[in-house]
């Protein structure tokens, strides 16, 4: 793999990505003429906010696979011509999560102990101890807005500081907020019942002036008000007068409507009000961060794994990326499996996740099943991006439900993919990050981690069938390296299900020969 770096990014990305064996070209500062002129030689660019990765810069981008933006916002990047073109662009949404929580946190404790005050106050010669009395932390109820990357990070540092927390989110799970001891309650109850409302929310229009005059009317008196998200999702206005009356006992502010704000405003003549200009993500650490989020995705795709902040793709948290990541192989290799097995014209995928995995985001998994299967007919140029579309344009049919209850397994992922007449149904599941395994194929228990040279067969369970394949490869000097002859029913007879682990692929003659020996009704040979 070939990586252009056509901005600055830090020098631990490059050498992380020179580590992982991927060529780096450094070139920042080029133009977008310039970028269009070599793009051709590169599989993945990295950019900040310049140069603009045109239409006509992917188009050029024959072998471009994948594009980083180092950074958040993606407006100098055309996304939409990247994904028909199944490129993937990946941003680096997380590099600044700590940061931006620890100011907050920060923020509240300035408030809360009064510190920038008191520290006017000594710097000007003053000594007034009796002033500056503040407030602790332990045991008030804080209410987090939006518990996404930032209000998780925010809730768990305030955990550490014993306080009660509540969020407000909607789309987050009750497993999530549970992880870290989070009660997820109703907007209007976290309104009224918190001492202090810190919001985390992006700024949309649902998110607009959440917080106004109706809710600064129901908070309890006194309470404490932080916005290091976005401005505007508190009303400015609201909240003056809400400091006005008293509602409201201090404010800590790093984000405005107006950026600069005016200095004029009413909102800076409070001696209460804490601010600071914008610098969530203004650490060493963020910068460093940024650059090696990106460089860890070109480095996932590099090694066939799936990136983790495509936003051409749903994005994952950590702890869902570390969890599904063996989920992700397992689907991709029965799609490769089912692929072979029924040999294309592919109608209906229908997946159940059961057990712990039903309760994870499985956005993903779908993608890398159909992967599995289209590649089968479109070669390496289906991606996690592509194959969902790809999948809709070719009339297949995904349907997919999830059942917490599972009987043996803790998580199950189930698979049932129909061609026109045949199907086939695979079941699989995880022990581990490096463990995963395909327990049952249509009625037969079988037991494998899907890697290497496979031959899977349908034989006539009676004598000397088995020694028969035996002595076939043998003749052609391919080593059976494992067996697993899955029985259905607990009598001889009847056709069982053959899976053979061979250290060389068999040529096709090996595989025909196979296919006619007495006793083998099918076989098929697949690399996984
Ligand atoms: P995120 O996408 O990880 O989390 C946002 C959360 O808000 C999600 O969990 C989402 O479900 C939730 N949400 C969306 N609409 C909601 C609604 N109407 N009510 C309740 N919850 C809702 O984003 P993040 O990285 O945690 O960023 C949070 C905010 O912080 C954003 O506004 C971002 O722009 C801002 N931010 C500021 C700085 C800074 O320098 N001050 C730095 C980084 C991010």
């Amino acid at each position: 793999m070939k990586v252009l770096v056509a901005s600055n990014i830090a020098s631990e990305a490059i050498e992380k990505m020179r580590n992982a064996g991927i060529e780096v070209d450094v070139k920042t500062g080029i133009s977008e003429r310039e970028l269009e002129s070599i793009i051709e030689h590169y599989d993945a660019l990295i950019v900040r906010s310049t140069p603009k990765v045109t239409r006509r810069v992917i188009e050029r981008g024959r072998r471009l696979r994948i594009i980083g933006r180092a950074g958040v916002g993606v407006d100098n990047i055309d996304v939409e011509t990247a994904t028909q073109k199944g490129i993937i662009v990946v941003n680096a949404p997380g590099g600044n999560t700590v940061s931006t929580a620890e100011l907050t946190l920060g923020l509240l404790l300035s408030v809360a102990r009064k510190i920038p005050q008191a520290d006017r106050s000594v710097k000007e010669g003053k000594w007034e101890r009796r002033k500056f009395v503040g407030i602790e932390l332990r045991g008030k109820t804080i209410g987090v807005i939006g518990l996404g990357r930032i209000g998780y990070e925010v809730a768990k540092r305030a955990k550490a500081f014993d306080m009660n927390v509540i969020a407000y989110d909607p789309y987050i799970s009750e497993h999530k907020a549970k992880e870290i001891g989070v009660r997820l309650v109703s907007f209007d109850e976290l309104i009224r019942s918190s001492d202090i409302i810190t919001v985390h929310v992006p700024k949309t229009k649902e998110t607009e002036n959440l917080i106004g005059e109706r809710e600064f009317e129901m908070m309890r008196d006194g309470v404490i008000i932080l916005n290091c998200a976005r401005g505007g999702i508190i009303d400015e206005n609201a909240l003056i007068r809400a400091l006005k009356n008293g509602k409201v006992s201090a404010v800590g502010l790093d984000v405005y409507v107006n950026e600069p704000p005016d200095p004029n405003s009413e909102l800076f003549r409070f001696d209460n009000v804490v601010t600071t200009p914008h610098i969530g993500a203004s650490t060493r650490e963020a910068q460093t961060n940024v650059g090696l989020l990106i460089a860890e995705d070109i480095i996932n795709l590099h090694l066939g794994y799936p990136v983790r902040n495509a936003v051409n793709l749903p994005s994952m948290s950590p702890e869902d990326y570390e969890f599904l990541m063996p989920y992700l192989k397992l689907a991709e290799k029965m799609g490769k499996i089912a692929a072979a097995k029924l040999e294309g014209g592919f109608r209906r995928v229908k997946i159940t996740y059961r057990g712990k995995l039903a309760e994870r985001d499985t956005s993903y998994l779908s993608r890398a099943l159909l992967k599995g299967l289209l590649e089968y007919i479109l070669g390496q140029n289906i991606n996690l991006v592509s194959s969902i579309p790809i999948a809709k344009e070719r009339g297949i049919e995904v349907e997919e439900s999830k059942i917490e209850k599972t009987d043996s397994y803790e998580s199950l992922l189930e698979v049932n993919v129909e061609s026109e007449g045949r199907s086939i149904y695979m079941a699989g599941t995880s022990f581990g990050r490096d463990d995963y395994r395909i327990i049952k194929i249509d009625r037969y228990r079988v037991d494998f981690v899907p890697e290497g040279h496979y031959i899977i067969s349908l034989h006539e369970d009676k004598p000397g069938v088995i020694g028969r394949v035996g002595t076939l490869f043998g003749k052609n000097n391919i080593n059976i390296a494992g067996m697993i002859v899955g029985r259905y029913g607990d009598k001889p007879g009847g056709i069982q299900l053959m899976l053979l682990l061979v250290d060389d692929p068999p040529t096709e003659e090996v595989l025909e020969e196979m296919q006619k020996l007495d006793g083998i009704i099918d076989a098929v040979y697949i690399t996984l």
